[in-house]
């Protein structure tokens, strides 16, 4: 043992020592708690117990597993052997108002941080989700409120405090390393090097937040589907377009199979929000929907209530997802299985017209398509494990000759490997890891170990 700091029982557990599986258990966000085991998890309070976790991981030849919040949903941080550094407390946050910029821990919970910023008239492009902390949710990219308009989240990273596999402390932006700079706006659970803070660019919060609500029945998925994929070129810059399907949606009160289009719009008046929204009521089939709300306005809490039935915590999830270019014709086939099979609800189907990304800055992120979907599997019963554990991988991978890549927001690479980063971006981050992280340190995505 080389620094008595990883040793104090408070911060580190050994595996078979007490304390250890709740340790384990809390790091996962994800009910469904993978049968992968760290020979050592340390919870770091502060910068200093990160470089002497990372020195102590290196005297003793533990590869290391980094943790923010857990929500990876496949558990990515927890692997077999080694050593789990848990940074989740650190989560400091100061904003600074006049320059426009905050500065973050990556423990720091990407809702909170937005409802923060909302009430002092600011906005981030953070998750739609509760409880996603900052650090998982930047490293992979981050899609989230405002994006189309705004940027994935990692474009608003101006630097980042990161300590390297050999426990330095560096800084990183586009004057100072800037090669791990970039390798951090999008290598997800690949990243070599354990972020401490962000230094991030916060945004004047729109003047207006809203949404169209339409749902239409199940059995019109062939006219729903052919027309959101039609339309989601022209979607204005300020609507996300969604597109969900469930087999029922407790928010809406509604218990049979549904397609709901709730798409939230960002604008600077109420009227020009309903102008931006005015497309997603030209389904052919509109006279067809249940509910019919054309615009209305919302606030982010009741956005995140919302998303959050959809969500529930304590379930267990296996997720897979897409990005495709492919027409309604060749998409159909495909999407009418995923629904004629689907889970029972919270499960469900996202369609997205992604319009998020064009090469806005240099960053390692993606193969982004104009379209996005990804599947949820949501179940509570661990009897159900057999029946629904594969219900989002083999769609996705029935669908995957028409799919230019995924995202790693929504990875399942330990179960269906499948390509993230263009070839030589890949390149590129193999040549950056070789120089930051020679002994290969960190482990890398699932399914991809070795690289
Ligand atoms: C309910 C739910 C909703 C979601 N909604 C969205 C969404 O709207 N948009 C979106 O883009 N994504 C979304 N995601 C995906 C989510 O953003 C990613 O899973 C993200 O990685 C979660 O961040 P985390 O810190 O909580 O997770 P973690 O599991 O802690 O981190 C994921 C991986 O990132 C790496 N990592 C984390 N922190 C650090 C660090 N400090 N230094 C180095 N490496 C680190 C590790 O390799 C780790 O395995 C959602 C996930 C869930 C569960």
């Amino acid at each position: 043992m080389v620094l008595t700091s990883v040793e104090k029982s408070e911060k580190t557990y050994r595996r078979g020592e007490p304390g250890y599986e709740e340790a384990r258990r809390a790091t996962v966000w994800n009910g469904l708690l993978p049968d992968r085991f760290p020979d050592v998890i340390v919870q770091a309070h502060d910068t200093d117990d990160v470089v002497a976790a990372l020195r102590y991981a290196r005297a003793n030849g533990h590869k290391v597993g980094v943790r923010s919040g857990g929500h990876s949903w496949a558990a990515s941080h927890l692997r077999d052997g080694g050593l789990l550094l848990d940074v989740s407390r650190l989560d400091h946050c100061t904003v600074d108002t006049a320059g426009m910029t905050a500065d973050v821990g990556p423990g720091k919970s990407a809702s909170d941080f937005a409802t923060e910023l909302d009430s002092q008239g600011l906005f981030f492009p953070s998750g739609h989700c509760e409880g996603i902390r900052l650090g998982g949710f930047l490293l992979q990219g981050g899609y989230g409120w405002n994006s189309p308009a705004i940027g994935l989240a990692c474009e608003s990273v101006l630097g980042l405090e990161v300590v390297t596999a050999d426990g330095e402390r560096i800084y990183c932006d586009p004057e100072n390393h800037p090669d791990m700079y970039w390798a951090a706006r999008g290598a997800g659970p690949g990243f070599f090097g354990v972020v401490t803070g962000f230094k991030l660019r916060i945004h004047r919060r729109p003047a207006v937040v809203g949404t169209c609500l339409y749902m239409y029945p199940i059995e019109l998925v062939d006219e729903v589907y052919t027309w959101g994929r039609e339309i989601s070129s022209e979607v204005d810059k300020r609507v996300e377009l969604q597109i969900l399907a469930t087999q029922a949606n407790p928010a809406a009160a509604i218990d049979h199979p549904t397609i709901t289009i709730a798409s939230p719009v960002f604008a600077e008046s109420e009227e020009e929000a309903a102008k931006a929204l005015a497309l997603l009521g030209t389904c052919p089939v509109a006279d067809k929907s249940m509910i019919s709300v054309p615009y209305m306005p919302t606030t982010l809490a009741n956005w995140y209530t919302a998303v959050m039935t959809n969500y529930p915590k304590g379930h267990r999830y296996i997720v897979d997802n897409m990005f495709t270019s492919a027409s309604a014709a060749e998409l159909l086939p495909g999407i009418r299985k995923i629904i004629e099979t689907m889970p029972p609800h919270p499960s469900h189907f996202i369609f997205t017209g992604w319009n998020a990304s064009p090469d806005r800055v240099d960053k390692v992120y993606g193969l982004e398509d104009e379209i996005y979907m990804a599947l949820y599997t949501v179940w509570q019963n661990p009897s159900d494990d057999e029946r629904y554990r594969d219900w989002s991988a083999s769609n996705m991978a029935a669908m995957s000759h028409l799919a230019t890549g995924i995202a790693l927001a929504d990875e399942n690479l330990g179960r269906r490997p499948a390509r993230f980063i263009t070839e030589p971006n890949m390149a590129r981050l193999d040549e950056v890891r070789s120089a930051y992280d020679p002994e290969g340190r960190f482990h890398s995505w699932m399914g991809y170990e070795g690289k």
